[in-house]
């Protein structure tokens, strides 16, 4: 017997935090949320929390703005209803929505190598379903639109079956929801992408929630030194209980930070994880890295117009750039596992949820983001 919710098929009107403008504060509205079209899935959001790619498409700088637009990606929820041709998935499934999918059948999702999906990988500026290129959203007729196929700052969403990552019913959805984005992409940054050898040193620029997670990352995997950088020092006290060992805040020099690791370090650092979004960061965390063998992999999602120089020697010696969505998982089929190196109490996720939230109050939760308060916020969508 699956379960079965009473609103399956109807037009839902429920609470959603919309943007009606680049950095105008959220308004909570009551919406319309039309019934999910085929592959599609119906969320009940109960728990969301605030990552730095929805404050930066908020403040829209140098981004196409798509607005009005309902934000909000890094989730846990429940299915309440699901469209034609989905089987995977039913009423009542505990689930985490992600910004980048698996279609499983593009060759993409049948490399190992790849977790960039040719139908469902992220996209920031599309603002409506594949399905039908409309918007399940609305208010008095008038479309509000969908954010990285998530939008998770509502009661309810609409979400493409690709999305969705189905966890172990047992799993608390007010810890598990950091993995849906933040906390997995760090941990796999380093743990499927940078991969330090056992005894390295490893740099981590930006001591965020995904940072943080990669410096975890570098901790699991057995790494030494694990030297954080941030500009903002107060950062460092909370890095500790991430095995953060020594930390650089770039503003203490009067010398390009690269050359103060080099220093640091007998010539440069093994690994590199960039977690920051900043050019400038991405650039030294590139240079950082030891030539012969030195990997730096950048997460941080960078401005429209950015571009990263650096000398071609760094690169003729040796030194490897990578970068990665969504730390190189693959949503739907290796979510499920991390969410289990938190039941089996590898993983720990409670030190990253530094606030909590009623949905109502979700603006603070863009404060504390803004002012480099805490890390993660987890928002309560029934308080
Ligand atoms: P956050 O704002 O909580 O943390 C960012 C940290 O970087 C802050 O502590 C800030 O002080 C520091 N910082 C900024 N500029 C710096 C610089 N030049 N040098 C050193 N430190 C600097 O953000 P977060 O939620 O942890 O996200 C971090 C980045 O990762 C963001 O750019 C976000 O958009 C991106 N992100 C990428 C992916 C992906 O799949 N690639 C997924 C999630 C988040
Ligand atoms: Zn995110």
């Amino acid at each position: 017997m699956s379960t079965y919710f009473s609103t399956q098929g109807q037009v839902i009107r429920c609470k959603a935090a919309v943007a009606w403008g680049p950095g105008k504060p959220l308004v909570i509205e009551e919406v319309e949320v039309a019934p999910p079209q085929a592959m599609e899935v119906r969320l009940k959001i109960l728990f969301t929390s605030l990552c730095h790619t929805d404050v930066y498409f908020w403040e829209a700088k140098g981004q196409t703005p798509v607005f009005p637009r309902i934000f909000g990606h890094e989730a846990a929820g429940i299915v309440e209803s699901v469209g034609e041709g989905v089987t995977e998935i039913k009423p009542g499934d505990h689930v985490l929505p992600v910004f980048t999918g698996e279609c499983k059948e593009c060759r993409h999702c049948k490399s190992e190598e790849s977790n960039m999906c040719d139908l469902l990988r992220i996209n920031t500026n599309r603002g409506v379903m594949l399905n039908d290129g409309k918007s399940r959203f609305s208010i008095n007729g008038k479309p509000i639109y969908h954010f990285v196929g998530t939008s998770t700052f509502s009661e309810y969403t609409v979400v493409h079956v690709g999305c969705v990552a189905k966890i172990d019913p047992e799993a608390p959805l007010d810890k598990v929801c950091v993995l849906s984005c933040g906390i997995s992409t760090g941990l796999g940054a380093t743990l499927n992408v940078a991969k330090p050898p056992k005894g390295s040193t490893v740099a981590i620029f930006g001591l965020g929630a995904v940072g943080l997670a990669a410096a975890e990352g570098a901790r699991m995997a057995g790494a030494s030194r694990i030297i954080g950088v941030d500009l903002n020092s107060n950062r460092f006290e909370e890095a500790k209980k991430f095995g953060v060992t020594e930390f650089v805040n770039p503003k203490d020099y009067n010398k390009p930070v690269q050359e103060v690791l080099a220093e640091m370090t007998d010539g440069g650092v093994d690994r590199s994880v960039e977690c920051t979004g900043s050019i400038n960061a991405m650039i030294s965390a590139f240079e950082c890295v030891h030539d012969g063998w030195g990997v730096a992999v950048l997460v941080g999602v960078p401005n429209k117009d950015d571009a990263f120089k650096t000398h071609p020697i760094n690169v003729l010696s040796e030194k490897t750039l990578k970068g990665t969505f969504f730390g190189n998982y693959k949503p739907r089929t290796d979510l499920p596992s991390v969410v289990e190196k938190y039941m089996n109490k590898e993983l720990e996720l409670e030190k990253f949820i530094t606030h909590e939230l009623p949905f109502s109050e979700i603006n603070k939760a863009f404060e504390y983001m803004l002012k480099g308060e805490g890390l993660r916020c987890i928002i309560h969508m029934g308080a």
